[in-house]
């Protein structure tokens, strides 16, 4: 297979081969767009090149070929002394990398051809102009000198003319600028600047190449989780020149705003400039619009094409252009990044228009976007009048401590500061201080400037552009146009919807998603977000087989879950029961000494705990309520060993000694537990202490007859926590039928209580097929079974070297956050295989974090289980993954 393709070889599908840029460029090329011609070095020729760490043999030989051919096309010889061709090397891997290389332009001039370009163009200016940024970007990239030092030399010179604009620099000025950097090279490398255009193309694709393994590639990898391994390819396309005069210009566009989904063209058009100035920042951009009356024919050409884009990607693209002397050039197009409000909004417009199905909008958004879409904003009320505007960039509320560096913010942030990275414009260096921020500011730039593509991509809040602010990087302070100064260290607010900056912290309200969600407003078609969330969540619920429940502990949580769409609760904690006023029935039943005592305290709990479950029970009637029984040790209710020792000893000091703390004391100390994790709890608890679960039975089977009584539609059931053997759930089973008949003799109504145990052993798992004989339903706990599959302590593992294992790559995420496949994950396969095979009617669930977790869900749903469960606030999010579960293609791409 060649290592190098044709524009007109390629097209959108081949992005592994060809990178995400080149595979467009071709398709562009291949719709007839007006795209300048080139080709493309596969990503293939990068993964050779990183073996053997040099360039593939037969590489050069295409390359030249690809060149002669483009050569011949356009009518022009590289290195030419009187009608050169010039052209760009740009870096582009199958999934865009702002880490990476930046690309180099106007290759192919030298001290010969600067001239020919000169001739060619009628412009000495924009020839030395040209020649100038080769020689300075080719130093900063390719041969990795500190670009401070141009950029010194640059102002140097601006002084000494007396003037502040590039453009008012002379052609003897850039003459000289390009001497000095020349020598500046020889000084840094020993070696001289190449003149020879293919020894300055060979040199560019290796730093291409190379900048696939520099470390800001690398930690951009890690945080997006991309493979290392996919290598980027090459692209090598004939220059166009957008600073060819005022009839030129270079600009970048989105069919659709990439901040709100507003339908519309958008973008930033700055005239007389070379592609890197937009995204730069350097000068101040123009709206697209005003291209409308600049050069009217390539704006209608660029809005017919940007609807051609979107009607072939069906869907909202992002696109880079140039406009050399009236003529529009497509220098690059894809699919646009966008905000999560965006993402929502698009796909239900793309969708209204026929461009895609429901189905296809419902896999364009994912759970974590609308996690996003429920954040907080800034209470508008509470805050006081913004200290500046600037540009909002990505959406969102953030509060943090000024940072002007982003090896600073990725410190303070370690310590557990919130920060707001401050800076002028970021680039790719900031990348670290960015992920390490709550927020990003800038005080240049706009909505397609660096800081702004990135932080939308992470979802951070970002405003730009603030041009009255003074960001001194130095000092470590901004300056507002009237004076006032924040330091590093003083608090900000920054809103990256409306673009406003405050001193101090903002306070925060709930989101209008959160709001629609409670049921506090409704889809009226008017607020575009709502309706596309509305839309989309209705066709979720339409497609989705799993069920989603909630884990709620309490009535308020409960009928919040309800309003969410939860589908009865899937785990409810009992713990919360025995504590606060509660803790002193616990103190109580540790010291009775018999029988006896210990029926007075439980006597004493069963109204409480009775009204405990009816508050679970009536906000989802006729949906059902799975109660846990006590899982937690005892102690951890009784009060600190260290602290009850203190007070014992001091009255003991006193003379006035309490027998009651002396036995609590010695209780404490002998239900002390090294490890109590694996210790006196869940069933273990439950069978030791007799009468505990009892009481819990009896509680909820009286809650569930006083609901019926009142009209109600309960549907209870009972959960027993830390099963290990069949035999441990047999017993508390047939305690707790007993109890069940009891309360339906005495109430004389039949109570119908499914009982049911969590899988979060390995042994539970390993045994599910026995176990299944004595439970109607399993409920995958998988918090506890990843402790125990792993033998982590989550508490202790994830604070102490967790990091270290992401670092080194031994997990990808942290097995807490997303399921283990092949391990807990493979318990839980099998333990669902065998359960149902003992017995098909068993009902599968899972109330871990992992109910939450998009990733998870998607693994639940390809096992067959019937619900997941989780947070109230997650019910959303989980349902929506469940909706795209249930589209997705067995291993699609879920990024
Ligand atoms: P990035 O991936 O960082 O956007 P690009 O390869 O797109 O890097 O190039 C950076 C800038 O240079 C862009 O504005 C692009 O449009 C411009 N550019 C790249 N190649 C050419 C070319 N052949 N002619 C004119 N401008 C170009
Ligand atoms: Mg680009
Ligand atoms: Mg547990």
């Amino acid at each position: 297979m060649p290592y190098v393709f044709g524009f007109a070889e390629g097209d959108k599908d081949k992005k592994e081969l060809l990178g995400g840029k080149g595979a467009n460029l071709a398709e562009m090329t291949r719709l007839d767009l007006p795209v300048p011609p080139g080709f493309t070095i596969s990503t293939h020729a990068c993964r050779a090149f990183r073996d053997s760490h040099e360039l593939p043999v037969g590489l050069l030989d295409e390359v030249d070929e690809h060149l002669q051919r483009l050569e011949r096309e356009m009518g022009r010889r590289l290195g030419d002394a009187e009608n050169p061709l010039l052209v760009s090397v740009r870096s582009g891997a199958k999934y865009s990398m702002p880490g990476m290389m930046e690309s180099v332009l106007n290759i192919g001039l030298n001290d010969e051809s600067v001239i020919g370009l000169a001739l060619r163009t009628g412009d000495e200016r924009f020839a030395w102009d040209s020649y100038r940024r080769l020689v300075q970007m080719f130093g900063r990239t390719v041969l990795e000198l500190p670009p401070d030092r141009f950029e010194q030399t640059i102002d140097a010179v601006k002084l000494h003319r007396g003037v502040t604009n590039d453009l008012d620099l002379t052609v003897d000025d850039l003459r000289h600028l390009v001497d000095a950097f020349t020598a500046t090279i020889k000084e840094y490398t020993g070696y001289a600047f190449p003149q020879e255009p293919r020894e300055q193309l060979r040199l560019a694709v290796i730093a291409v190449f190379k900048s696939w393994d520099g470390d800001r590639a690398k930690l951009y990898r890690r945080q997006e989780r991309i493979p290392d391994d996919l290598g980027t390819a090459v692209n090598v396309q004939s220059m166009v020149f957008g600073n060819l005069g005022t009839d030129s210009g270079t600009g970048v566009a989105f069919t659709r705003d990439p901040a709100t989904g507003q339908t519309g063209s958008y973008g930033d058009y700055l005239p007389n400039a070379q592609g890197e100035d937009v995204v730069a920042g350097i000068r101040n951009t123009l709206p697209l619009a005003d291209l409308a009356s600049i050069d009217p024919s390539s704006y209608r050409e660029l809005v017919h094409i940007m609807g051609v884009l979107e009607r072939h990607f069906r869907d909202m693209c992002d696109i880079e252009f140039t406009v050399e002397r009236g003529r529009l050039w497509m220098l690059q197009t894809r699919i646009g990044k966008r905000t999560a409000e965006a993402a929502f909004r698009i796909a239900v417009q793309l969708a209204d228009e026929g461009l895609i199905d429901m189905d296809e909008a419902l896999e364009r958004v994912t759970g974590a976007q609308l996690a996003r879409l429920m954040f907080p904003h800034f209470d508008s009320a509470g805050a006081d009048v913004p200290l500046v505007h600037g540009v909002g960039a990505s959406p969102g509320a953030a509060v943090g401590r000024a940072v002007f560096d982003s090896k600073r913010a990725a410190v303070r942030a370690v310590a557990g500061d919130a920060v707001i990275l401050v800076r002028r414009e970021t680039n790719p260096d900031d990348l670290g201080g960015m992920i390490a921020a709550q927020g990003v500011l800038t005080s240049r730039g706009g909505k397609t400037s660096h800081a702004a593509v990135v932080a939308r991509g992470m979802g951070k809040p970002c405003v730009v552009g603030v041009e009255q602010l003074d960001v001194d990087v130095v000092q470590r302070r901004f300056t507002t146009a009237d004076g006032i100064s924040v330091n590093e260290g003083d608090l900000v607010s920054i809103d990256g919807s409306t673009g406003a900056v405050y001193i101090g912290a903002v306070p925060v309200v709930s989101s209008p998603v959160v709001r629609y969600f409670d049921g506090e407003v409704s889809d009226t078609g008017s607020d575009q977000l709502i309706h596309a969330v509305d839309r989309l969540m209705a066709h979720a619920d339409k497609r989705r087989r799993l069920g989603v429940k909630a884990n709620a502990d309490i009535r308020e949580d409960a009928a919040r879950a309800r309003r969410f769409g939860a589908e009865g609760i899937g785990l409810a904690r009992t713990e919360h029961m025995f504590l606060g006023e509660r803790k002193e029935h616990v103190v109580r039943l540790v010291l009775a000494p018999d029988e006896t005592a210990r029926q007075v305290v439980y006597d004493d709990l069963l109204p409480l705990q009775r009204a405990d479950f009816a508050g679970l029970l009536e906000p989802m009637d006729g949906q059902s309520v799975t109660i846990r029984l006590l899982d937690p040790p005892l102690h951890e209710f009784l009060p600190d060993v260290t602290e009850l020792s203190v007070r014992v000893a001091l009255e003991d000091a006193r003379g006035r000694t309490s027998t009651d703390h002396h036995r609590l004391l010695e209780a404490v100390r002998r239900m002390h537990e090294a490890n109590p994790m694996m210790g006196l709890r869940g069933v273990r608890l439950g069978l030791v202490l007799p009468g505990l679960y009892a009481l819990q039975v009896r509680a909820l089977a009286e809650a569930t007859a006083d609901r019926i009584a009142a009209g109600g539609d309960p549907y209870p059931e009972i959960m027993v926590p830390l099963v290990a053997t069949v035999t441990e759930l047999e017993r508390v089973r047939g305690e707790a039928e007993q109890v069940i008949a009891e309360v339906s003799a005495a109430r004389g109504v039949s109570l119908e209580i499914p009982i049911g145990t969590m899988i979060e052993l390995p042994r539970a798992a390993l045994t599910a097929g026995e176990i299944a004989q004595a439970a109607d339903f399993f409920s995958f706990g998988t918090n506890d079974l990843t402790q125990t599959t792993w033998g982590f302590s989550r508490d202790d593992a994830e604070g102490a070297f967790f990091t270290n294992y992401l670092e080194a790559r031994i997990f990808g995420v942290s097995p807490f956050e997303s399921i283990d496949e092949d391990g807990v994950g493979r318990l839980v396969a099998m333990a669902s295989q065998t359960g149902r095979d003992a017995k098909p009617e068993l009902s599968l669930g899972v109330c871990g974090e992992h109910g939450g977790d998009p990733a998870s869900i998607h693994f639940f749903h390809r096992l067959g289980l019937d619900y997941v469960s989780c947070s109230p606030f997650r019910v959303p999010v989980a349902r929506l993954e469940a909706g795209r579960a249930a589209l997705s293609v067995e291993g699609s791409d879920s990024r």
